[in-house]
């Protein structure tokens, strides 16, 4: 029995007791452990950071897939970047209006390692005829996708550091931009207002998509595993205003059921704490 340690900032850690180190190698682009404890269930890290674990996935996962999709449920063709452990793969696929899932993850090994040690997220996801999947960097993948060629893109990304640097760029936004059609909606992972490095990360991310997206919003959830547990994804669109434009009618005939997302919480989640909002009025 022993601690798995995450640095929070300079000055806070964060630790899991595990009982048992599963797997551990270093991938072409970063390096890969897996555990496994009492609280959290399974969990693995990135270099050293929570990625995904049993217990608190679904609220991460729910978040970025379940608002976007009430928001319009006319979502047919949707790229995935990142999300390589199959979690957001997973809550698109319960949508049978979903024809098309492109998802790029530029490191095969954590697909790999997730249909090994963690078939919560990923089990199904391959087998699914509705899935394209391919291992390359999303960057790349989107400069060279056609215009207008998906309604959604999920930026499911590690932070903007190391592989993930690219997918925090103007240039990359630009071409999500581009590649979504005329009601096409960009989420991404927009980091955490709490702790400096993160908060710096988030005001950054927010200032690009801002330059390039006629109606941009933050939304937040609650990640107890994430540093300082208070997380955010971006909301980006051509066309539709998260909150004004929800249906909640429409979601509901979806008939999903779904642990943490509700359409009352979505409306929420973009009331944002005031030091939040200045941080990210802020230039
Ligand atoms: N829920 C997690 C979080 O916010 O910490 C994200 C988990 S998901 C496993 C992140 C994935 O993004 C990783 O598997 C990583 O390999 C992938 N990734 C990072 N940079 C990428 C890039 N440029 N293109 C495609 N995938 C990338």
């Amino acid at each position: 029995m022993t601690w798995y340690t995450e640095q929070w900032s300079n000055e806070c850690n964060f630790s899991i007791k595990y009982e048992k180190e599963l797997h551990s190698e270093k991938s072409p682009f970063q390096q890969i452990d897996f555990y496994q404890g009492k609280e959290f269930g399974t969990f693995f890290t990135l270099d050293r950071l929570m990625m995904v674990n049993e217990k608190d996935e679904f609220i991460y996962h729910d978040m970025i897939v379940h608002p976007a999709f009430a928001t319009n449920p006319n979502i047919k063709k949707v790229l995935i970047i990142g999300g390589g452990d199959g979690g957001t793969a997973r809550e698109v696929l319960r949508y049978p209006s979903v024809e098309e899932v492109v998802m790029v993850e530029i490191d095969e090994r954590v697909f790999r390692l997730c249909q090994e040690y963690l078939p919560v997220t990923a089990k199904g996801v391959e087998e699914d005829k509705r899935m394209e999947l391919r291992f390359e960097d999303g960057l790349a993948y989107v400069k060279n996708a056609p215009d207008a060629s998906f309604d959604l893109i999920l930026v499911d990304s590690t932070d903007p550091i190391s592989v993930g640097e690219g997918l925090f760029t103007t240039a990359f936004y630009q071409e999500c931009y581009r590649v979504l059609n005329k009601d096409g909606i960009l989420i991404n992972q927009h980091e955490s207002p709490y702790f400096a490095e993160y908060a710096e990360n988030m005001r950054k991310a927010r200032k690009k998509i801002k330059a390039i997206f006629p109606i941009t919003n933050v939304y937040q959830y609650h990640m107890p595993t994430y540093p300082s547990g208070h997380w955010l994804f971006g909301f980006a669109s051509k066309t539709f205003d998260p909150v004004k434009d929800i249906r909640v009618e429409d979601w509901k005939s979806f008939g999903l059921k779904t642990k943490y997302y509700n359409t009352d919480l979505h409306v929420g989640a973009f009331q944002l704490p005031s030091y939040v909002k200045e941080a990210l009025e802020t230039d």
